[in-house]
């Protein structure tokens, strides 16, 4: 019998507080008789794509180079602005850059040919991100590597059922489909099942509702019967299971026609100069030709818009950008080779469930994601098997770029040096938990210049060498 499996499970766009007793009382369960992470973090931008590329390389979005899930691609023909989603889109980019997809190594990659499998029912950008290099064996509705799996799959569980709304059949079927064939024929080392729900109803509806609540219940039966599958098989017993979500959410206040806007202003050099890429909930400007200064009228300009966010742009000194008035983009992990200029969330409100403003949604104006809101940046994360502990919260910031380090750890692999997260020690039996205090850091940014009055705010929490961004904003006076 070799190592037990690690299972980890991403619940798209699961937000901490939706995993209670009455919503999802299979979840919350599992969370209280392992050990629950009670301040983990996705990262920033907290878009789908970033956020699973952090997931499987275990750094922060400047060092593996998905900067968002819309974004400018220098190495490629114009018009460049590729959106992520798509994998053709993924592969032309790929080949661009000869290969080099991600600028990190992936925890697939480092377990080794067909170590893992991954099921997944969200867009076949993100299962391409996942199985980057193609390492691993995937199984996605429009989208199998190797291809036999398809034909494999349905033999085991019939056809992948059409997309729904709720799209819980999807993730039922990716659920069966583990414990019926991928685990007891495949026998993977690590397999990865990033189901749609609920962000999928979350893009539609908004958080909150009833639909929105029932549909949090019907995924936790799903995991319930899926944990019950686990006991009956023994599985269980011997595999450590991860559940997290890769990003929270937010109800969308309103659409903003971000270009129209800026053609409104009579911003010169959109599309020239530079290009505006727009991201769910943030929105990245990339310099073409004049420099940084170029868009220096455009971050005067988004300083005056009431949905425009704390402004980002390159590193200059002491969290600065280069901008007058702006943080670094390293501040909050984003920047780096393939990083925008400018970065731009939308502007979001402490209010209700969480609202933000956004300039793309795919299904109409319910919810988004992508901004610095602590409703986005907060997810969930929970443990549990032989190599965690029982009835424990931690409550020390962990965050998603500590899960590809601790599937490693779980698997018995070294933790490569450049990765930025670390194993989950705090929840781990037998683990040296290091010795370091998390300090509450607040960065404040604003141009004395600058009319009307603005101040930006970062709220980040150090643990070590690790950051963890709680929120950032811009007030205005
Ligand atoms: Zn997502």
């Amino acid at each position: 019998m070799g190592p037990p499996p690690v299972i980890g499970i991403v619940c798209d766009g699961l937000r901490p507080d939706c995993v209670t007793e009455l919503l999802m009382p299979n979840l919350h369960a599992f969370a209280r008789e392992g050990t629950r992470f009670m301040n983990h973090r996705s990262v920033f931008p907290t878009s789908t794509r970033v956020c699973t590329s952090s997931l499987i390389t275990g750094v922060y979005p400047r060092r593996h180079g998905l900067a968002a899930n819309a974004l400018f691609a220098r190495e490629m023909k114009p018009p460049r602005v590729i959106t992520t989603g798509q994998s053709e889109n993924l592969i032309d980019w790929e080949r661009a850059l000869k290969g080099r997809l991600l600028m990190r190594r992936t925890f697939f990659q480092i377990l080794g040919k067909n170590a893992g499998a991954i099921l997944h029912c969200v867009s076949s950008g993100s299962a391409y991100l996942w199985n980057a290099r193609k390492p691993a064996r995937l199984l996605h509705p429009d989208l199998h590597w190797p291809e036999e799996l398809r034909a494999e799959a349905e033999e085991a569980c019939g056809p992948v059922p059409p997309a729904g709304a709720p799209d819980l059949k999807r993730c039922e079927y990716m659920l069966r489909l583990a414990t019926e064939h991928v685990l007891p024929k495949m026998k993977p080392r690590a397999l990865i099942l990033h189901l749609s729900e609920p962000d999928s109803i979350q893009h539609g509806i908004g958080v909150g509702g009833s639909v929105h609540r029932q549909t949090l219940r019907g995924l936790d039966r799903l995991l319930g019967k899926f944990f019950e599958r686990l006991d009956e098989t023994g599985v269980r017993r011997r595999a450590n299971i991860l559940v997290t979500s890769d990003h929270g959410a937010s109800s969308v206040t309103a659409m903003v026609d971000l270009e129209g806007e800026m053609e409104k202003a009579g911003l010169k050099g959109m599309g020239t100069a530079w290009t505006v890429a727009h991201s769910e909930g943030a929105a990245l400007f990339y310099a073409r030709r004049g420099g940084l200064k170029r868009l220096a009228p455009v971050a005067e300009f988004l300083r005056r818009a009431p949905w425009a966010g704390p402004l980002f742009s390159r590193d200059g000194k002491d969290g600065k950008g280069l901008l007058p008035g702006t943080f670094a983009l390293g501040l909050a992990g984003c920047g780096g080779a393939r990083g925008p200029d400018l970065l731009m969330p939308f502007q979001w409100e402490d209010e209700g469930d969480g609202l933000c403003y956004s300039s793309v949604n795919n299904k109409g104006s319910g919810g988004t994601h992508g901004s610095c809101s602590p409703w986005e940046l907060h997810n969930f994360c929970a443990a549990s098997g032989p190599a965690f502990h029982k009835n424990k919260e931690v409550t020390r910031p962990s965050g998603n770029i500590d899960i590809a380090p601790t599937i490693l750890a779980l698997a018995g692999r070294p933790v490569p040096a450049g990765m930025d997260g670390r194993p989950l020690h705090e929840g781990m039996r037998g683990a040296k938990v290091p010795k370091e205090k998390p300090v509450a850091e607040t960065f404040e940014a604003a141009d004395p210049g600058a009319s009307p009055e603005y101040l930006q705010t970062l709220r980040r929490t150090r643990v070590g060498k690790r950051f963890f961004l709680d929120w950032a904003k811009l007030e205005r006076s």
